[in-house]
């Protein structure tokens, strides 16, 4: 009787997008033909009901690859109307302002996120090149690719860590939310049949890792990738999600390995163009231009169907602040020996602070809260299972 009324209230407590999400899961539960194309399936067969933090973690579990919607026989115009990439795409946009830090700011950003991206780079890099033309002019004599005599080191340093710091921040403070919620780990009641799973959680982590970077989910549980237009499969997004993801983790690492140079070796930028620095940043900028560039194509093309039409601005905002970073790097880099350098380097500055300004907000922290969802589903079905219905 107690569990009746907590279901109830659970069930009352659900609203919008969370509701329609758990009524979905109810029909595919008893229906369970989409169990092999992806995480959610058997996660979602290890529950009867779903409460709030079931339907986030399955939200963000959930790779839009579109397969179900694409396979299902309860898809609209059947009166079930089931559409499960865009239910969960409904409740995942939702996450990124739930749990977000400060949550001021994730609200505002949910509202206005295209608008936020674009004015907030605007709003810096012009703040940038006013400092820039308090010099006397905004152009200069070359100065042989010599950034710290247009902003000095110290004050790049100042500027970029208070900006790093605060999106570390805010997206750990935002994901360790998320994870509170879920506890993956908690003793579950046996309730019926034998358990499965053997209990221990090795090797979650690095099954979670290895899942994250080879976006497993994004092949559609066949390997021939995700639906985008049509009924035809394609592998084009996950080659685009890794030029990105690999592209920015490379300019990451020019960073690194630059601040190593200056801090440990005591050499000072400019750098050559053969030097480590410069061609990791290199190759991460060709790779963060191929990669949003086509995501953004993918992205106009796509169904409408598999996705929240809601979110559309934002998710552009954010491929755009991620291609004008490469876009606006790379110029600095050929013509960085040009009189109009401190002017590209002012807009690439501000664009990188924009960027990492708004991460926390929006479509980077899907990938944080996937890779904790991903998490929690290695560990998960490594524990007993308290149904003992799934395919598990
Ligand atoms: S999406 Fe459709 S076909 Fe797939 S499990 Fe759910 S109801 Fe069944
Ligand atoms: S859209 Fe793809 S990843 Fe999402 S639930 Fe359906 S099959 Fe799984």
């Amino acid at each position: 009787m107690l569990q009746l009324e907590a279901l109830a209230r659970e069930a009352v407590a659900l609203a919008g997008g969370e509701a329609e999400v758990a009524r979905q899961m109810q029909i595919c539960n008893a229906c369970r033909y989409c169990e092999g194309f992806c995480a959610v399936f058997p996660a979602m067969t290890r529950r009867l009901d779903f409460n709030k933090a079931d339907i986030h973690y399955l939200a963000n579990l959930c790779h839009n690859c579109g397969a179900c919607l694409h396979a299902c026989q309860y898809a609209p115009p059947h009166e079930f109307a089931v559409n499960v990439p865009q239910a969960m795409a409904v409740v995942r946009g939702q996450t990124y302002s739930d749990y977000a830090w400060p949550p001021a700011l994730g609200a505002l950003y949910k509202r206005n996120g295209l608008t936020l991206s674009l004015a907030a780079a605007s709003g810096l890099a012009l703040f940038l090149i006013m400092l820039v033309g308090m010099r006397g002019s905004l152009l200069h004599a070359p100065l042989a690719g010599n950034f710290y005599a247009v902003f000095p080191h110290n004050t790049l340093a100042l500027m970029f860590g208070v900006v790093f710091a605060f999106a570390v921040v805010a997206l750990a403070i935002g994901v360790s939310r998320f994870w509170r919620d879920q506890n993956p780990v908690r003793a579950e009641p046996v309730e019926a049949g034998p358990p499965t799973g053997s209990g221990r959680t090795e090797g979650a982590a690095g099954e979670a890792v290895a899942s994250a970077l080879s976006l497993k989910y994004l092949g559609g549980g066949h390997g021939d990738g995700c639906n985008d237009q049509d009924d035809r499969f394609t592998l084009w997004r996950r080659r685009f999600h890794h030029a990105t993801f690999y592209g920015f983790m490379l300019c990451f690492a020019a960073t690194c390995v630059a601040t190593l140079y200056h801090y440990v070796l005591k050499l000072q930028a400019p750098y050559a163009l053969t030097s480590l620095p410069v061609l990791l940043g290199t190759a991460g900028g060709v790779g963060l231009l191929i990669g949003p560039a086509g995501l953004l194509w993918l992205n106009l093309r796509r169904d409408p169907a598999h996705g929240d039409a809601a979110q559309k601005p934002m998710d552009r905002g954010f491929i755009a602040l991620l291609f004008a970073t490469s876009l606006t790097g790379l110029a600095v880099l050929i013509w960085r020996d040009t009189s109009p350098m401190a002017l590209l380097l002012a807009v690439h500055l501000g664009v990188v602070m924009a960027l990492f300004l708004t991460l926390p907000y929006g479509k980077f922290a899907h990938g944080i809260f996937r890779c904790a969802a991903l998490l929690k589903f290695a560990i998960e079905k490594r524990q007993p299972n308290r149904l003992a219905l799934g395919a598990d």
